[in-house]
C-alpha cells in the first residue's frame, strides 16, 4: 500500500488547547504524524510519496472560498493587530439569535465567524499545514482513481470535524470530504466510513443533502462527548441525501464486542449503497489508552478492524484522523493497514 505524506504538517505546532474547561497542553501535535510515519516505515507498508499541489477549484467545491481566504490570511491579520502570541483562539460565535450572515471586519469577530469551538488554536503555519494535509488526501484519492486497490493518506492536521466554512476539533480542511469529492469527479459512487471516536460533524454536514456520497460514522454518543451538537442516530440526511447518512452512536466504554457489532451494521449499509470506492476516516482514538477518549479497543482489535476492512470489495483509501495516545498511535495505525493488506 502506498502512503502519501508531507513534512509540512509540522508547520502547525500548537502548544495549548482549551479542553476540560481550561487551558491545557495541546494533544494534536506534530509527533503524532512522525510516530505513524515511523511505524509504517518499520512495517514496510510500501512506497511513501509526496503530495501533488491541491486543485484550488476542488478545495473550493467543498469549502467556502471566503473561508479558504480567511485561513490563508488570518495569521497576517493576527500579526498586523500587534499580537505577539504564537497561537490564537476564538472566543465569540454568532449563535442562534445573532447575525450569522455577516463576517465582521474585526479579527476576533472573524475567528468566531469561521469556527465553532475554542479547542482549535491557529498558529503561524496552520494554513500551510492544513493545505498540505488536504493535498495528501486528494493525492491519495488520485492513486485510487489511477487503479490502486488501497492507499494511505497520512494526514495531519486531521479533517473530519471541519465544516464547509468553519474550523474546529483540531480540523481546518475536511481531508476525507476532499478525497471523496476527487473520487466523485472520477465518476465513482463513494462511501465514507468514519471510525474515529468522535462524530465527524464536518463530513456529515458537507454531504448531508447529497446522495452520491454515503456517510457512515461509528462514534461516542454526542450526548456525552464532543462534538455534542451533531451525530445522533436520527440524522439520516435530507433532500437528495435522505437515507445516505448513518450515525451509530455508542455509549462510553464500548469495547470490541460492542464496537464490532456497529462495524457490521456500518459495512452492511455501505454494501447496500454499492460504492466504487470507500474512504475510511481512520481515527485511532477508540483505543483503550487514548487520553481524551472513552472506548476500549485494544491494539489487537485494530488488527481485527484492518482484517475486516480488507474484505471490502472495492478500493479503499485510508485518511488519518484523530488518535492521541502518541506512543501507541503508530503501532495501532500500522496494525490496521498491515492487517488490511494481509486480509
Ligand atoms: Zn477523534
Amino acid at each position: 500500500m502506498k502512503t502519501v505524506f508531507s513534512p509540512a504538517h509540522a508547520r502547525h505546532h500548537p502548544h495549548h488547547e482549551i479542553s476540560d474547561g481550561t487551558l491545557k497542553p495541546a494533544v494534536e501535535i506534530p509527533s503524532r504524524a512522525e510516530m505513524v510515519l515511523a511505524a509504517i516505515e518499520a512495517a514496510g507498508l510500501g512506497e511513501i510519496l509526496p503530495p501533488e499541489p491541491i486543485d484550488r477549484a476542488l478545495l473550493e467545491r467543498i469549502h467556502d472560498p471566503a473561508y479558504v481566504a480567511f485561513l490563508e490570511t488570518v495569521w497576517d491579520a493576527h500579526r498586523a493587530a500587534g499580537r505577539a502570541e504564537d497561537e490564537a483562539f476564538p472566543f465569540v460565535w454568532p449563535t442562534p439569535g445573532l447575525r450569522p450572515d455577516r463576517a465582521p471586519r474585526h479579527l476576533d469577530g472573524r475567528m468566531g465567524f469561521y469556527s465553532f469551538d475554542a479547542g482549535t488554536p491557529l498558529t503561524a503555519g496552520t494554513f500551510e499545514a492544513a493545505l498540505a494535509s488536504a493535498s495528501v488526501a486528494v493525492t491519495g484519492a488520485g492513486l485510487i482513481a489511477a487503479g490502486e486497490r488501497s492507499a494511505f493518506a497520512l494526514c495531519r492536521p486531521p479533517g473530519h470535524h471541519a465544516m464547509a466554512d468553519r474550523y474546529g476539533g483540531y480540523c481546518f480542511f475536511n481531508n476525507a470530504a476532499l478525497a471523496a469529492e476527487r473520487l466523485v469527479a472520477d465518476g465513482r459512487r463513494v462511501a465514507i466510513l468514519d471510525v474515529d471516536y468522535h462524530h465527524g460533524n464536518g463530513t456529515q454536514a458537507i454531504f448531508y443533502d447529497r446522495g452520491d456520497v454515503h456517510v457512515v460514522s461509528i462514534h461516542a454518543d454526542p450526548d456525552d462527548e464532543y462534538p455534542y451538537f451533531l451525530g445522533h442516530a436520527d440524522e439520516i440526511g435530507e433532500g437528495h441525501g435522505e437515507g445516505a447518512n448513518l450515525n451509530l452512536p455508542l455509549a462510553l466504554g464500548a469495547d470490541w464486542p460492542v464496537w464490532s457489532q456497529a462495524l457490521e451494521i456500518a459495512l452492511g449499509s455501505i454494501e447496500r449503497h454499492r460504492p466504487d470506492a470507500v474512504v475510511v476516516s481512520l481515527g485511532l482514538d477508540p483505543y483503550e489508552a487514548d487520553p481524551i477518549s472513552h472506548f476500549r479497543l485494544t491494539s489487537d482489535d485494530f488488527s481485527r478492524l484492518g482484517a475486516r476492512l480488507g474484505r471490502i470489495e472495492c478500493p479503499v483509501l485510508f485518511v488519518l484522523e484523530g488518535g492521541y495516545a502518541v506512543e501507541a498511535l503508530g503501532a495501532n495505525c500500522a496494525a490496521v493497514l498491515t492487517a488490511f493488506e494481509g486480509g
